[in-house]
């Protein structure tokens, strides 16, 4: 498998650098939070794969709801008016639960494809109000907005842009509210003051007649759980609803359950006019993503612009086993998953608070069941580990050792988002395992 993987399989790009001289470990199997690779060895997945399996591996109501999907309609377009009855229900609970008026859901295979079809449909509704000069978007540095070339535009990591021409031109980036490392303090109020000012400096610069939107999560994820101070996406709201600028809250991550309620956005005090979602919300069982748009919006896209009405669609768009799923997950958050998950979540950020004291322990930060820590050389002056040296890699590789799946940036954030329905003891194996790794890479500093 490790020769066939090296010479066949294309890994995501950005994070296999360095993964590959060592070879693919391959998974086969797994149960709630554990999973267990070709070789036997179990480990505990505190990244609940990538930010998704909220409910855990193995869940039987989820194996269920897709099995009998599957032998009873395994696919209908959502095309020339047509549906099945899994999309109808999931869109219309979905609906039910998010914030304010973001009554109508259009579905994806994920967030990326998620994050494009706001793009097409801000577009598009500029055009039908007779505004198609709105064209400009501003996003948050240290954001991650997918892979597709648009998103990866919003997106502002540096890898995601080499060589691909994105940012756009019509793409413009403000600067993150990253708080352990900001250049105007750690204090939230100055941290939210700052971010106010460079939105609105940023609309200034492009005019307000030409912004269309803005896109933020309610926590930066790939960026390195990048936790904002408590107010910020309201702050940042309020600054896009005073300049008629729509707003986009990217919950890929943040959605279902991951912060502990289904949206952080309802947490953050907000009626986005937008939001992203994917992952959790089939547990990563099978692809699927929603784009939520508002009564308003959807009204003015469906009626269209006279003679030009919009083409958007895809293959898979409400697939029937993937909303089956959608379903049963749901069912699984509203009877004890989210409550389990807060438990989980206090655990989590309680052991890692404990960490605080270790010598390479910089920063610990999160929200819920997503959290990091950051790993430093020196406390005072905040020296990342060298990033030159795969300081990434090596603690991934450590930890594996040590039975415990994280994600390690290569900066030498650790993060975390275990599954949902972990148990105390299982959150209290990570925080140990993550000592030990902590320790071990200590002895060979
Ligand atoms: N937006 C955010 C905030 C994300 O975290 C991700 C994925 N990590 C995406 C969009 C893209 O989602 P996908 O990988 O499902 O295309």
């Amino acid at each position: 498998l490790v020769e066939l993987d090296r010479a066949h399989l294309v890994h995501p790009l950005a994070s296999y650098r360095g993964h590959e001289a060592a070879g693919v470990r391959v998974l086969s199997s797994a149960k709630g939070a554990t999973v267990t690779d070709a070789e036997g060895r179990e480990l505990l997945d505190g990244f609940a794969g990538l930010w998704c399996v909220n409910a855990g591996y193995a869940q039987q109501s989820l194996i269920d709801a897709a099995t009998k999907q599957l032998s009873q309609l395994a696919y209908a377009t959502g095309y020339f008016g047509l549906g099945s009855e899994p999309a109808i229900r999931l869109a219309a609970r979905l609906a039910e639960h998010a914030p304010g008026d973001l009554n109508h859901v259009y579905f994806t295979l994920g967030g990326s494809d998620a994050v494009d079809s706001t793009i097409r449909f801000i577009r598009y509704y500029h055009h039908a109000i007779g505004k198609p000069e709105k064209d400009q978007f501003i996003s948050v540095e240290s954001g991650y907005h997918g892979s597709s070339t648009s998103g990866a535009g919003l997106t502002a990591l540096p890898v995601f842009h080499t060589g691909f021409g994105v940012p756009h031109d019509w793409q413009h980036k403000i600067p993150s509210h990253y708080a352990y490392r900001n250049p105007v303090g750690s204090d939230g109020e100055t941290i939210i003051a700052a971010s106010v000012a460079s939105l609105r400096a940023k609309i200034a610069e492009l005019g307000a007649e030409r912004v269309a939107a803005f896109y933020a999560e309610p926590i930066q994820g790939s960026g390195g759980v990048l936790v904002p101070p408590a107010g910020w996406m309201k702050a940042m709201h309020a600054v896009c609803k005073e300049h008629d600028i729509l707003f986009v809250a990217d919950e890929v991550i943040t959605g279902f359950g991951r912060t502990g309620p289904l949206f952080a956005s309802a947490e953050d005090g907000i009626v986005p006019d937008f939001i992203t979602a994917a992952k959790g919300m089939t547990s990563g069982y099978v692809p699927m993503g929603a784009v939520f748009l508002s009564d308003r919006i959807y009204d003015t896209i469906a009626d269209g612009a006279g003679d030009a009405p919009i083409g958007h669609g895809q293959t898979y768009s409400g697939h029937p086993v993937s909303a089956a799923v959608g379903l049963a997950c749901l069912d699984l958050y509203e009877n004890g998953l989210l409550d389990n998950g807060r438990m989980a979540g206090n655990r989590l950020l309680e052991g890692l608070y404990s960490l605080a004291d270790h010598p390479l322990v910089g920063d610990v930060r999160g929200r819920g069941m997503l959290a990091a820590i950051e790993l430093v050389t020196d406390k005072e002056r905040k020296t990342p580990l060298p990033a030159e040296a795969d300081a990434g890699r090596r603690i991934f590789d450590r930890a594996w050792a040590n039975g415990l799946i994280i994600r390690a940036f290569n900066q030498g954030i650790l993060g975390y988002a275990p599954p949902l329905c972990c148990t105390e003891e299982e959150i209290d194996t990570i925080i140990d395992r993550t000592r030990m790794t902590l320790d071990q890479t200590l002895e060979d500093k």
